[in-house]
């Protein structure tokens, strides 16, 4: 990235190829010309060098620019998002693993949406992920599963199997 003193040095070499330039209207020496044409190439050649590492700078900041608009936005949909869910209860305290909490939607929020909850892992993390439900043959078991993080809930009780049976979006509405 380019600072004041490549700019500084840009500038000098355009101010030398200008007084060199100015040097060739008034030569009349062939010999001397040649020097101070070597001397304008290089300077010209300084130049150019300074303008493109300006421009590679530039464009570096533009993209720096636009990821961080686009970082902003995310933040700002994010926000607006996840004031549609609640911190929801699902399994009481004194429950086999204790308390457990979701982020449920709310739907005096959003009334268009069916019933689900998101997991509260992502939802720190500035993420949505719905949570699926899946049952468990033996013992009526309920968990239900961030597919992003992998938080598993137990909504039943004691988990007897692994066997999965069925799978849906997990459904509780904030009371
Ligand atoms: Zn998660």
């Amino acid at each position: 990235m380019p600072d004041a003193a490549d700019y500084a040095a840009m500038f000098t070499s355009l101010k030398a190829i200008t007084d060199l330039a100015k040097f060739f209207i008034d030569a009349r020496d062939t010999s001397v010309v040649r020097v101070k044409a070597i001397e304008l190439q290089r300077e010209i050649m300084t130049a150019q060098q300074g303008a493109l590492t300006a421009q590679l700078a530039q464009s570096a900041l533009l993209k720096q620019v636009n990821e961080l608009e686009a970082q902003v936005a995310n933040l700002k949909a994010w926000d607006t998002e996840k004031q549609k869910y609640q911190l929801t209860q699902v399994r009481p305290q004194g429950a086999p693993g204790g308390s457990a909490f979701v982020y449920a939607l709310n739907k005096n929020v959003s009334s268009t949406e069916p019933d689900h909850s998101i997991c509260p892992n992502c939802y720190e993390d500035g993420k949505k992920s719905v949570l699926q439900s899946v049952s468990l043959q033996i013992g009526h078991v309920v968990i239900v599963c961030c597919h992003r993080c992998n938080l598993k809930i137990n909504l039943t009780g004691i988990e007897y199997g692994t066997q999965l049976i069925q799978g849906a979006p997990l459904r509780h509405r904030p009371k």
